[in-house]
């Protein structure tokens, strides 16, 4: 038989110092258990931003964290749930992060959405249909990870099926930001994968954004190429569509989705200066900020790359290739590669060779 644990229990749990976490997984646990347990959460991390009032310099952290397992279940404890103070609070979240959005022109019309995972099976999402810049707290809904609504009285975006893709295959993901800026859309658009290598703060907070193939919005298809793309990159455009970006919260997520736009313009402004042949730091400088990245608990799957590898930015600027650089010092124009003059000549005598036979 089971185990059951009580409210009572739970409390002399934690009067012993022990806390939630050493609750085995399988227990039952009672209704007042559930209300302790959660009061207890509530507690700790009220504790945690009140001691940063003490002497310890720290920073904000707006992470959602609650205990595996421990998911309201019936209709009267998920209604009290979604109007809990703490799920309050990240609505007001939403509804900034969303005024930030359409204030930024990053969605246009009812474009865009926002996620936040709130449990194993639990995220608060935007509704469809609304302007971005004008949602109120009580517009946001609760559904599950397969996009079930559980409450709200407005209905869910229809484009969480993504949002919920990337939270599955990268536990990581505990928020989502989707929205059309106008500079990454361009990339996404024009199909061009975002170079690397430019911007040192790029490479460290935001790391290579990846692409994924287009498929009809708001569809599994959609949901199955996105979540695989995410799983390397907290930021992914969406060919002929526009851009999503995932982080440890709401303003993470979208810090990444600034990124992306930002450093989409800059590189679009500096190719308009100077045509695709930009500076770029070398693969050497690119290795040390991806360890900076790694340190502040970033992972990048170019970790075990070669340095040549690095900067090898062979879709943004055909024609060069990955070579081991000779010499000291930081290397401009490169990109990674060198301008391989013998690939271009063949590419050129090729094209010319098609261009003769099609005249003729
Ligand atoms: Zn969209």
């Amino acid at each position: 038989m089971k185990k059951v644990l009580t409210g009572k229990d739970v409390e002399a749990l934690l009067r012993a110092g022990k806390g939630v976490d050493s609750i085995p997984d399988g227990v039952l646990l009672t209704p007042t258990a559930k209300d302790a347990i959660k009061e207890a959460g509530t507690r700790r991390r009220r504790e945690s931003r009140s001691s940063v009032a003490s002497d310890e310099p720290t920073v904000p952290d707006y992470e959602f964290r609650w205990n595996p397992g421990n998911d309201p279940q019936s209709p009267g404890d998920i209604r009290d749930f979604f109007h809990s103070r703490e799920v309050e609070e990240l609505k007001h979240r939403m509804c900034d992060i969303g005024r930030r959005m359409w204030e930024r022109g990053y969605t246009d019309g009812n474009g865009g959405n926002l996620t936040i995972r709130v449990g194993d099976n639990l995220v608060l999402c935007t509704p469809t249909l609304i302007s971005k810049g004008f949602m109120k707290p009580e517009d946001m809904a609760l559904i599950d990870l397969e996009g079930n609504q559980l409450a709200g009285r407005r209905k869910r975006t229809s484009e969480c099926l993504t949002h919920m893709a990337i939270m599955k295959r990268q536990p990581k993901a505990k928020a989502c930001c989707h929205a059309h800026p106008p500079h990454a859309t361009a990339f996404a658009v024009a199909g061009v994968q975002p170079p690397t290598c430019m911007i040192p703060e790029a490479e460290v907070f935001l790391g290579q954004i990846g692409m994924a193939e287009y498929q009809t919005p708001g569809t599994p298809a959609n949901a199955v190429a996105v979540g695989e793309a995410a799983i390397d990159h907290m930021a992914v455009l969406m060919l002929n569509h526009g851009v999503i970006t995932w982080g440890k919260d709401i303003e993470d997520s979208y810090w990444k989705m600034e990124n992306t736009d930002a450093y989409c313009q800059t590189v679009l402004m500096a190719t308009q200066l100077k045509g695709s042949d930009l500076l770029t730091i070398t693969g050497g400088q690119a290795k040390e900020l991806i360890d900076l990245r790694a340190s502040l608990g970033m992972e990048d799957k170019r970790a075990d790359w070669k340095e040549c590898e690095l900067c090898d930015n062979s879709e943004f600027r055909p024609g060069v290739v990955c070579q081991i650089p000779h010499g000291d010092g930081a290397r401009t124009n490169g990109g990674g590669g060198e301008r391989n003059e013998d690939a271009e000549a063949v590419v050129r005598q090729v094209t010319n060779e098609i261009l003769t036979q099609l005249n003729s």
